[in-house]
């Protein structure tokens, strides 16, 4: 076993840290224009996304006849963890279109649907923005309940219904939809699509949610006689349960080297700090701080486990949700510690003359803020946990 990069892929690693010096301000802060809150804060994120298209980046794993350069999931691997450690913006296209609208597409997707859609996204273009619409007031983690319906009429769908929780609505080109195409089918998990929405499309109506810290990040989404031409359906009619089921893989499988950088500098921040400050002659710091090195430790390797997977053609099954709650796991503990250790200065936002103290400091407060929706996006710690439980241990389904 060679535990190691090779020598390419610590060359990648020293570019990236050079692209990050060059592109991104001096004062860049942990967790800083995450949510994208303003026009002003969208339009640097998609500037940085053309940047990254422009050095072939931002869909390297991609074939190049879509827009990608073929890249092993190794270089994508210190790619992500780069990306959430130094916290490069942008990466994503939206939330969904880099991670599994692209993916999804090569999986289940039209040659036309490739062709079209994925030259986009691999562009960092503003068209090549995409949100998804899968989460209703009463469908969830019973993401089966779903209402919106889409009945066929000639060429064309008409949908009706209405999402929530999407984020990125407001700055999408495109949705990656779930609808109930079959209202009368035999069980709820059958009869559900997915159809690609143009959000120009008239009837579709994108109304704000700010959440519990007053950012703008997700929306609902309400559609109103929507009409969309049969060739934007991804793959079989009335078969998306069972396609998300291996697309949602790709959702939680990109999380685990992203946030395991992102958890490392966190760490790291904390870490000097709590020097600088004195904290570290206490040993219940010096202990919370190891215990959340260790775990940290642990979500690299299995990060890496999961990479491998699918880099022996293998598609991961519960990998993921394990990676996704270990990370929800950290989270908490990462930010209770940090906190903890931080002191009233853990309340400072960014503004101002806030700004210098919310740089070293600020990703901590964010992470803490921020906890409770990172827990349930992408699915809460509960549906991971019988996900692992049907596909990891054999056990009965949930469902
Ligand atoms: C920051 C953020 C971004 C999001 N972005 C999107 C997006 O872009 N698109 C989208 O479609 N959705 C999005 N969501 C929605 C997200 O997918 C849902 O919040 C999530 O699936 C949980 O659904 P819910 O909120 O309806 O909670 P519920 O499903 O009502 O769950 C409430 C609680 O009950 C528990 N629970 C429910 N069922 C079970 C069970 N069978 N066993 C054990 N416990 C159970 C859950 O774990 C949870 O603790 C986002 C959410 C957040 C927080």
């Amino acid at each position: 076993m060679e535990f190691r990069f090779s020598e390419q892929e610590e060359r990648f690693r020293e570019e990236i840290r050079d692209f990050v010096k060059a592109e991104l301000p001096p004062d860049w802060a942990l967790g800083m224009f995450e949510e994208g809150d303003s026009d002003e804060e969208w339009a640097f994120i998609m500037s940085i996304s053309k940047k990254l298209s422009q050095k072939g980046w931002l869909t390297m794993t991609w074939p190049r006849e879509y827009g990608g350069q073929g890249a092993s999931g190794w270089k994508a691997l210190v790619y992500a963890e780069e990306g959430g450690y130094w916290g490069i913006p942008g990466t994503g296209m939206g939330v969904s279109g880099v991670s599994w609208v692209g993916p999804s597409l090569i999986l289940f997707g039209t040659e036309e649907q490739r062709r079209k859609y994925m030259p986009l996204i691999a562009a960092g273009e503003p068209d090549g923005v995409w949100c998804t619409g899968y989460s209703e007031p009463n469908a969830g983690s019973d993401f089966a309940n779903l209402r919106t319906q889409a009945i066929r009429q000639g060429d064309e769908y008409v949908i009706n219904g209405q999402k929530i929780w999407t984020s990125a609505a407001h700055q999408a080109r495109w949705c990656w939809l779930a609808v109930r195409t079959d209202p009368k089918s035999r069980s709820k998990h059958e009869g559900i699509s997915i159809i690609i929405v143009d959000m120009k499309s008239p009837g579709v109506t994108v109304r704000p949610i700010r959440n519990y810290i007053g950012n703008h990040h997700f929306n609902e989404v309400f559609f109103d006689e929507v009409r969309v031409p049969v060739q934007n359906l991804v793959g079989e009619e009335n078969r998306g349960w069972y396609q998300l089921m291996r697309s949602l893989g790709y959702e939680r499988g990109g999380v685990a080297a992203r946030s395991y950088g992102h958890n490392k500098r966190v760490l790291e921040e904390l870490i000097r700090y709590a020097d600088g400050q004195g904290l570290t002659a206490r040993s219940e710091i010096r202990q919370e701080l190891a215990d959340v090195a260790i775990d940290i430790e642990v979500q690299r390797l299995l990060a890496y486990e999961t990479i491998w997977k699918m880099s022996q053609g293998k598609a991961p099954t519960f990998e993921p949700s394990r990676d996704k709650v270990l990370n929800d796991e950290i989270l908490k503990r990462l930010s209770t510690v940090g906190m903890d250790i931080l002191g009233p200065f853990s309340q400072l936002r960014r503004s101002g003359r806030a700004l210098k103290w919310f740089r070293d400091l600020g990703g901590v407060c964010s992470l803490y803020w921020n906890l409770i929706g990172m827990s349930s996006a992408a699915g809460t710690e509960f549906t991971q946990k019988n996900i692992i439980g049907q596909f990891g241990l054999g056990l009965p389904r949930s469902y």
